[in-house]
């Protein structure tokens, strides 16, 4: 069976005080439940690295940054390196999230560089896509999600599909309420996987490929009873501790 990995992406928000109250609850309610097996991440604002180094070393719950410099160190103002992400013990970066391409207009090709500096950096990359409701309607979204995996996949060696995550998350569906239908999401993480085997069937095999938009615990059961979706990037519900644990429990 492959492993099931739920991330949060706590997006711009966050106190150190309010972080506390969230961790703890997380943390608290994994071991009370007798900690499921399904591996979970939150995925900070870089400011809050530290704050998770030091309150979830040495539990279940893994953390990592939400954008990652495709340079080593130097003259770029505001970025941040893998290194530095990696100084901090995380274990994951999203690259390619829906507001970095809209609002940084992140391209494909930049997207994947960023994939290849966080595997330099010992980071495991989760490599997000997805089309926007007119791609959508244009019937595009193949062609769309394939370019951006597929920019990917021309600069990832083979071995390197070992160590990245794909997440599918349809821009439509992200923060607005509205969640891809299982069928539709199914049918999308499905073309990803054949993609990804083309490269590395046995990688494509074991690699978790997440669903992201509006996912909730009361829908997440339903979207995870499907034979491709490995479990989730949540943004909205993973601000809150009892949301991202019944999130965590359905898959
Ligand atoms: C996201 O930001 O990656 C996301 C999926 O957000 P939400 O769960 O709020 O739709």
């Amino acid at each position: 069976m492959r492993r099931k990995l739920v991330i949060g992406n706590w997006k711009m928000n966050g106190s150190r005080a309010g972080n506390s109250v969230l961790l703890s609850g997380i943390v608290a309610g994994l071991a009370a439940n007798d900690a499921p097996r399904t591996e979970c991440a939150v995925c900070v604002p870089a400011p809050y690295l530290a704050q998770c180094q030091a309150e979830l070393q040495g539990t279940p719950v893994a953390w990592g940054g939400q954008d990652v410099s495709v340079h080593a160190s130097g003259a770029y103002t505001g970025e941040q390196s893998g290194a530095m992400l990696a100084d901090f013990g995380s274990h994951y970066v999203l690259v390619g999230h829906s507001e970095r391409r809209a609002y940084h207009k992140e391209s494909n090709e930049l997207v994947a560089q960023k994939a290849v500096a966080a595997l330099a950096s010992g980071l495991t990359p989760v490599v997000c896509v997805g089309e926007t409701l007119e791609q959508r309607e244009a019937g595009q979204t193949v062609a769309v999600v394939t370019a951006q995996l597929d920019a990917a996949l021309n600069v990832l060696s083979a071995a390197d599909l070992e160590k990245i995550v794909v997440a599918y998350e349809p821009v439509w569906a992200i923060g607005t309420g509205k969640t891809a239908t299982p069928a539709i999401a199914q049918e999308v993480h499905a073309i990803l996987r054949a993609r990804l085997a083309e490269k590395n069937p046995v990688a494509a095999a074991a690699m978790p490929i997440l669903y992201g938009g509006s996912m909730k615990p009361d829908n997440a059961k339903e979207l995870m009873a499907q034979p491709d979706i490995d479990g989730g990037l949540i943004g909205g519900a993973a601000l809150k501790a009892s949301d991202f644990l019944g999130i965590i429990y359905a898959v």
